[in-house]
């Protein structure tokens, strides 16, 4: 079976066919470096990165391309609250963001396009717009795409055309999701606010712009690939494909791949609403990103995650048992081809990581000799990308001293003297181990 994904334009799972097997294009939407992204962001990065991991697997060569978002309103406002330049903040949350990504295994991009950096193109790009008609300036100097004017408008979202409110504009960068309105190519900008100089006098790109260029400067006119959270397939994604085909008169995207939000407690995950951690929420609770990982490979991508601690640390359990099996196991030889098989089927399956993991499992659990179970764990960990060569066949060998400690610290624990149990802990610690409590009772780890 080859890769099927689903494609949210034409709402059907389809069969993948790049243009060019050799260079696959794909650009996702990245973050606004203007904070720490949460975890419901990440969870549309760690789509990103299956895909592209899923695409290699199938012997595609990816060239993959996210942008950052380093000005718009959010990030002129909080910067102007700090005291710092629009640079500076986002020069820290752009580290911030490439931290975060690569505790989650997320292997880069081959480039992180900055939006300030590609200003001369957004104004080219914008010129074509006017020039064709598709774009109008206004009396205080900002220009508008005319929705109107663009005969497709609402073909990636379906939304009502009868709708459009051609004439009334949306400036601000936060969007109505109801309303189809005239949106911003180029924002006019008064005195000292951040701006550049264009035909239109001082002013900053509206959000939308950013992507279509990009993109088309990096991938070409026609790329295969387009992704991004749900949130951002209207207008976001409806606008581009206007910008974009309003310019190049070609197909711009031809596989629309969105993924579903992370919930908290039913709601969308999200900095407005205020119900969001972040990694560092995570790392502070001693759990692994790795675990955040794990879980989200749990869940399909087209269907919402509701995130609870006691989920997240089910995941570190699984993570920790998993780890903790394979490290006994022989060093690794070819792998077990049939569950290899089912294995590739599920994740081309319009990405079915559940069933994925639960092969995996069935792999674990199977009586192959573990060699043969680690070679094909390591192929499968290729696309999961949870760093399980770190612990393959990584056998510890405990000293006698440190098994002893840690039998009196299980025989603390089963006593509820948990004082106890702590101080044993440290101790082993001391040692150079750590004790991890599994399902199947105590483990131990050498500390690096
Ligand atoms: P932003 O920085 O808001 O533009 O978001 C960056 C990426 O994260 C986009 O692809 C959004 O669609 C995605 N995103 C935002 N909130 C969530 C969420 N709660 N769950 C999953 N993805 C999200
Ligand atoms: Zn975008």
């Amino acid at each position: 079976m080859n890769l099927r994904i689903f494609n949210s334009l034409t709402k059907t799972i389809e069969e993948f066919k790049p243009l060019n097997p050799a260079n696959v294009t794909f650009y996702g939407c990245g973050p606004t470096v203007y904070d720490h992204v949460h975890i419901g962001n990440l969870r549309s990065f760690v789509l990103y990165d299956l895909l592209k991991r899923v695409l290699e697997f199938n012997n595609f060569q990816v060239q993959f391309i996210e942008n950052l978002t380093d000005v718009d309103d959010k990030i002129i406002k909080r910067s102007a609250e700090m005291g710092i330049s629009p640079s500076e903040l986002s020069e820290k949350f752009s580290k911030v963001f490439f931290d975060d990504i690569s505790k989650l295994n997320i292997l880069p991009a081959n480039n992180y396009p900055k939006a300030t950096e590609h200003v001369s193109e957004m104004i080219k790009f914008i010129e074509v717009l006017l020039g064709k008609g598709l774009a109008y300036q206004e009396a205080d100097g900002s220009v508008y795409f005319d929705v109107s004017k663009f005969a497709n408008y609402g073909k990636l979202s379906g939304v009502d055309k009868s709708q459009i409110k051609s004439g009334t504009r949306i400036l601000s960068d936060e969007y109505s999701k109801d309303d189809v309105q005239d949106f911003a190519l180029w924002k006019m900008v008064k005195g000292s606010e951040v701006g550049w100089d264009s035909p239109w006098g001082k002013g900053r790109p509206g959000w939308h712009i950013e992507c279509s260029v990009m993109s088309q400067q990096f991938l070409g006119d026609t790329i295969d690939i387009h992704a991004g959270g749900v949130d951002l397939l209207f207008p976001h994604h409806e606008n581009e494909i206007a910008q974009s085909e309003g310019v190049s008169g070609k197909s711009f995207v031809r596989y629309w791949v969105h993924g579903e939000h992370l919930l908290v407690d039913g709601a969308k995950m999200s900095k407005s609403l205020g119900n969001f951690y972040t990694l560092v929420d995570i790392e502070n609770k001693g759990i692994d990103p790795l675990a955040l990982r794990y879980l989200f490979l749990t869940a399909h991508y087209r269907d919402k995650l509701n995130f609870t601690w006691e989920s997240l640390t089910a995941a570190q359990n699984a993570l920790n048992n998993l780890r903790e099996t394979i490290r006994n196991w022989d060093q690794p030889v070819v792998g077990c081809a049939e569950h290899e098989q089912r294995f590739t089927e599920a994740l081309d399956n319009d990405l079915n990581t559940a069933q994925a993991l639960a092969i995996l499992w069935e792999l674990v659990k199977s009586d192959y000799p573990t060699s043969a179970k680690a070679g094909s764990l390591l192929k499968m960990d290729q696309v999961l990308g949870l760093g399980l060569a770190e612990f393959v066949a990584k056998k510890i060998d405990v000293p006698e001293n440190v098994m002893e400690l840690v039998s009196q610290r299980e025989e603390a624990r089963k006593n509820s003297d948990y004082h106890k149990s702590d101080q044993l802990r440290k101790q082993i610690k001391d040692l150079g181990f750590e004790v991890l409590d599994t399902l199947d009772g105590s483990k131990v780890n050498k500390i690096n």
